[in-house]
């Protein structure tokens, strides 16, 4: 009774972010940077390339990438991009300062991810998720990129269906993905056990909420990046404390 009333408050809170009207996406907090990866229709490789990039380093770095590749050369054109060598793009991930923790391993993913939009897809990203495709596709779309796991593929189509309110067949190959946050509210609110797997985390959220699986996981990630702390949850301000098993624990 106590994890329906829990999961039925964060499936609401999920509902109402998925219904809400598209929002500007603060990904780094840089409006230059967001504008571009916020701009679907004419720089959506912006959004893809920094996709490829969100790995081993904070998120809002890696965000940052396609921007800086594209002051430093003046250009942000996929047939610009489509020209650069992997040396020269290594060159352009490593001066005058590097953009990435590995800029040789992600100049070669952001190359190939440059080669296969402009092969695959003619140029243009957004034929990734054009002709409303089902989710698993979507999310195949990006597992083909090199470097691209199921947690940055199922984050990506995550967005680009909630946030960007791009339009899917189905939302069922949408999952979670899985960071610190998600873990811990998943955790502290009793839905699986301390020392559970990614894997049991995902596949508790498709138990949940089967058709649509990462409908959980703005609302737990938000929960554990507001209020939900590692160190001291204030429980007195988080909207799950009237159910929460967890809610006082200091831990
Ligand atoms: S009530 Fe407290 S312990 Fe429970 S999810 Fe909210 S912040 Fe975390």
């Amino acid at each position: 009774m106590i994890e329906t009333n829990l999961v039925n408050l964060l499936l609401q809170r999920g509902q109402n972010l998925w219904q809400a009207r598209q929002t500007f996406v603060q990904f780094t907090g840089d409006p230059h940077v967001d504008q571009m990866l916020n701009d679907l229709d004419n720089t959506p490789h912006a959004f893809v390339l920094a996709c490829i990039m969100d790995r081993q380093i904070k998120a809002e770095l890696a965000w940052l990438i396609p921007y800086r590749i594209a002051q430093r050369i003046g250009d942000f054109s996929i047939s610009a991009l489509a020209e650069l060598s992997p040396s020269r793009i290594e060159d352009l991930m490593t001066r005058p300062d590097p953009l990435h923790r590995f800029p040789s391993k992600m100049a070669r993913n952001f190359h190939e991810g440059v080669q296969h939009i402009a092969i695959a897809y003619q140029g243009d990203a957004s034929n990734i998720w054009a002709d409303k495709p089902s989710s698993a596709t979507v999310v195949y779309r990006f597992l083909e990129f090199r470097g691209v796991g199921p947690k940055i593929a199922t984050m990506a189509a995550n967005i680009l269906a909630r946030d960007f309110k791009v339009a899917f067949s189905d939302y069922y190959s949408i999952d979670i993905s899985v960071d610190m946050h998600v873990r811990r509210v998943f955790t502290r609110l009793g839905l699986v056990r301390k020392d559970a797997s990614n894997e049991q985390i995902i596949y508790k959220a498709r138990s949940l909420s089967p058709k649509f699986p990462g409908l959980l996981d703005l609302p737990t990630w938000e929960i554990g990046r507001n209020w939900c702390k590692p160190r001291k949850p204030e429980c007195s301000a988080c909207y799950m404390n009237k159910v929460c098993p967890r809610q006082g624990i200091q831990q």
